[in-house]
């Protein structure tokens, strides 16, 4: 096997795969000779992911030209990807875990997926605090916020100072927004129930639900894409979906995101809502060390390809990239509480939903 080259197994069959080699069976080295276990995990790291995005194929691949390490990538959605590694409990091959926002991280938490990795202390020097778990068992290593795509011929975003001006009359029939069974949505909330308090929260969403254009449904492109059409006049979205189209090499999907401009309001005066994708490192991980590195490799070098290749933003702050749209953003101020929170908040958050109607 050629480390350089990255293998990328289906689901199933890799868990599989990777469960025999954890559990010692015997095979053949490349020069011919019995294999102990160390041998066949040795210059590999085994990555559980739930992203599926050009971005992290990139990283893989620059990080295995940098340091030889073979990256084994398992993909699966969030729930189930967690499922499957507790399932597998100290058998389980991964040596990290990633997963999209910081709601599905606080679950991986709880099923007890993660250890703390203190060798990755320097480098998360550059990770803003509130985007780490408290105790260290993940962090976030890019960032989107949820903001307004707007059309600008028929909004005046001056009207928005903050995500509270959406839930007045003043926008009945005018907003699009997903379902609130998704994590965006829910992770929103949940934020604005840590800054005000719950009925704050309730009577925010009952206004949205007031003020809705249609009933929810699709994805957060398709919000952006009712909005150029005309059906509604705003949508909630997150950033890089917006992105994505204004940089799209379709000059259809482009004119859409041309459709629109875009804000980042704050909640109830604590700053932009933003979320992460993160990563930790397994809980039984048999390759520590390659995973400490790739994690490292993660924060430095790794993170110009989130917003390049996929319009995030670098958890670390400082990094440096080339993506004039997101510079047309312009700066976050950031919502400073700890992301772990959103989690916390998430049962509470689907409540409100189910009072008010959010389907
Ligand atoms: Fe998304």
């Amino acid at each position: 096997m050629t480390r350089s080259l990255r293998t990328h197994f289906t689901f199933l069959a890799a868990a599989a795969a990777l469960t025999l080699a954890a559990c010692g069976a015997p095979d053949a080295a490349p020069d011919g000779e019995a294999a102990t276990p160390e041998s066949v995990d040795a210059g590999v790291v085994n990555i559980y992911t739930a992203r599926y995005y050009a971005s992290d194929y990139a990283v893989y691949d620059a990080f295995t030209e940098a340091t030889g390490i073979e990256v084994n990538y398992i993909e699966a959605g969030g729930d189930l990807l967690i499922e499957r590694v507790r399932l597998d409990a100290e058998r389980s091959p991964a040596d990290i875990v990633i997963t999209v926002d910081a709601g599905r991280l606080w679950r991986a938490e709880q099923a007890g997926l993660f250890q703390a990795a203190p060798e990755l202390n320097d480098v998360l020097e550059g990770v803003p605090a509130n985007l780490r778990h408290p105790d260290g068992a993940w962090f976030g290593f890019s960032t989107r916020v949820r903001g307004v795509a707007y059309a600008p011929d028929r909004v005046d975003a001056s009207e928005i100072t903050d995500f509270a001006d959406l839930a007045d009359p003043r926008w009945q029939g005018r907003i699009c927004v997903r379902s609130s069974s998704n994590v965006y949505n829910q992770s929103h909330l949940a934020a604005l129930i840590n800054t005000t308090d719950v009925e704050t929260a309730e009577a925010w969403a009952a206004g949205i639900v007031a003020n809705l254009a249609r009933a929810p449904q699709g994805g957060d492109t398709d919000q952006i894409r009712a909005v150029a059409a005309g059906e509604c006049d705003l949508a909630i979205v997150n950033h890089y979906y917006v992105g994505r189209l204004k940089r799209a090499d379709d000059p259809a999907d482009r004119a859409v995101g041309d459709a629109v401009d875009f804000i980042m309001p704050p909640l109830a005066g604590a700053g932009s809502h933003v979320n992460i994708s993160g990563a930790g490192l397994a809980a039984n991980a048999p390759n520590r060390e390659n995973a400490i590195a790739f994690l490292t490799y993660l924060l430095t070098d790794g993170q110009r390809f989130f917003p390049e290749l996929t319009n995030e933003y670098p958890a670390v702050t400082s990094a440096n990239y080339d993506n004039a749209v997101l510079d047309s953003f312009g700066e976050i101020n950031a919502d400073p509480v700890n992301v772990n929170a959103l989690g916390e908040n998430a049962g509470e958050a689907q409540r409100i939903f189910d009072r008010v109607g959010w389907p």
